[in-house]
């Protein structure tokens, strides 16, 4: 069975109506940031149908998905609910499924695709895989990652986000 990954944004959008055969996945802090009614009864309905199943991974698969983060970059941009949501499709892949992870934030989309998982992007942004690093535009030395608005351990400078290296990557659909 082919299991569809939903981040909030997936799950706010109108996605999940252009696919009534396919599968859903998602965390349970996922669903408590559904506020507003009509993504509300979506949801529910998806629920009460079957469609959508409420799942939260193991703590391997938690920690393979930090662990991951931190070597791409992306670790001090993902919130936890974001991370719990790839940890989670990388933890039913474990089991067996096919799984897609279902997003639209890019951060989430690169952190998957490093742990190749499939993604997919109802917005189709990203082309890419980026490994990140932080670089100082005063002096230019880089740090491998770290937090945002870090200072440059060299000059002080504020350091900025920057790819490192990129490779194509290809959409599940
Ligand atoms: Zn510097």
């Amino acid at each position: 069975m082919h299991l569809y990954i939903l981040d909030t944004g997936a799950l706010l959008s109108q996605w999940t109506l252009k696919n009534p055969h396919f599968n859903f996945m998602t965390t349970q802090s996922v669903i408590d940031e559904i506020q507003n009614r009509p993504s509300k009864n979506r949801v529910q309905n998806l629920l009460s149908t079957d469609r959508l199943r409420i799942e939260s991974p193991d703590a391997d698969a938690i920690e393979m998905t930090e662990q991951k983060a931190r070597e791409v970059g992306d670790y001090h941009v993902l919130s936890s609910e974001d991370l719990e949501l790839v940890s989670l499709a990388l933890w039913q892949k474990q089991l067996g499924h096919d799984v897609s992870v279902v997003s639209s934030d890019l951060a989430v989309l690169n952190t998957a695709a490093a742990l190749g998982l499939s993604t997919l992007d109802p917005k189709r942004r990203m082309r890419e895989e980026i490994t990140w690093v932080l670089k100082c535009p005063g002096c230019r030395n880089e740090e491998p990652e770290g937090a945002i608005n870090l200072e440059c351990p060299v000059c002080g400078t504020i350091m900025r986000r920057k790819p490192k290296r990129k490779k194509k990557i290809k959409d599940s659909k």
